[in-house]
């Protein structure tokens, strides 16, 4: 099949006949899927056995989703699984060229519903088998399970803090491991001999991208000993305001009127932006990892 050839971005799942049932108060549904590896940005394919993701969090980008596949349920409370995930990844890889895969791009493949139904593992067992490289990112200790297939091979493992602060962690990122068990999965990786990733994102404005956050996070990084840094700044995506002004009214009224501004005022946001580049610089200087940003 030609390197070029155009996939969907967002298969159309077909629907599978088992009734929804609710698992750890999201509302679950077995689909089936025709294609589940995607061409896409910044690697050369992703996939997603999940539509949908129980760690909720609160600024999520693949919020967008729900234009594709409306559900009635809110964000984080539903999940539709692909069940015949790993058979569509076995046909697709023999017939794609190999390429790296981002893994996951729209949902957490480690989030709690794969202790149950291993799509991802199964995934990047046959993705490694037939020669593709994985980046690894995710917010769950779940994904130490799968450290055996990795061992050896074209694997980087990342996870995504976006405060040192486990109890800010808890309040936007409700359903992912705790801070110290992600910073976990990157000590394993390490031990596995694994390429290890941090991406700081998104930084939150005036609780997690100040400078003694900052420092705090990339302490972390150095302790860690992470192979490479990236970092993000909170971005205006689609169906992300409603939720992220919803949890900022109840805990810090006073910050609505900043984060509008960064948010939606391009000249101040482009501020903004450039302030936040030289606090990360100096932070990353000051741990001595100013090498290791990307
Ligand atoms: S882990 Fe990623 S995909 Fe899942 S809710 Fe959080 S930001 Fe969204």
């Amino acid at each position: 099949m030609a390197k070029n050839r155009q996939l969907p971005l967002f298969e159309k799942d077909l629907d599978a006949s088992a009734p929804p049932t609710v698992r750890g108060g999201a509302v679950v549904r077995e689909v089936r899927c025709r294609s589940v590896l995607n061409r896409t940005g910044p690697a050369d394919y992703s996939f997603n056995c999940y539509t949908g993701c129980t760690h909720g969090c609160v600024y999520c980008y693949a919020r967008f989703m729900q234009r594709f596949h409306p559900h009635d349920e809110p964000w984080g409370k539903f999940v539709d699984v692909k069940i015949n995930s790993a058979d569509v990844m076995g046909r697709q890889a023999r017939k794609l060229p190999p390429g790296r895969v981002f893994t996951c791009s729209a949902c957490d493949g480690w989030q709690g519903l794969e202790r149950h139904y291993r799509l991802t593992r199964e995934c990047c067992r046959v993705l490694l088998e037939a020669g593709f490289g994985l980046g690894v990112l995710t917010k769950s200790d779940l994904v130490r399970r799968d450290f055996d297939l990795f061992a050896g091979r074209d694997v980087s493992v990342g996870v995504t803090i976006t405060t040192p602060d486990e109890t800010l962690a808890q309040l936007w990122e409700p359903g992912a491991s705790p801070v110290a068990a992600r910073l976990e999965v990157l000590r394993e990786a390490k031990h596995a001999g694994l390429r290890t990733t941090l991406t700081f994102g998104p930084l939150l404005p005036a609780l997690s991208d100040t400078p003694e956050a900052l420092n705090r996070l990339f302490a972390l990084a150095a302790e860690t000993d992470v192979d490479r840094i990236w970092t993000d700044a909170l971005n205006p995506r689609p169906r992300v305001w409603p939720s992220v002004r919803d949890l900022l009214v109840r805990r810090w009224p006073g910050l609505v009127p900043l984060y509008r501004r960064i948010l939606f005022d391009a000249e101040h946001r482009a501020r903004y932006e450039r302030d936040l580049e030289a606090r990360v610089r100096e932070a990353a200087t000051a741990a001595g990892l100013a090498g290791r940003l990307a």
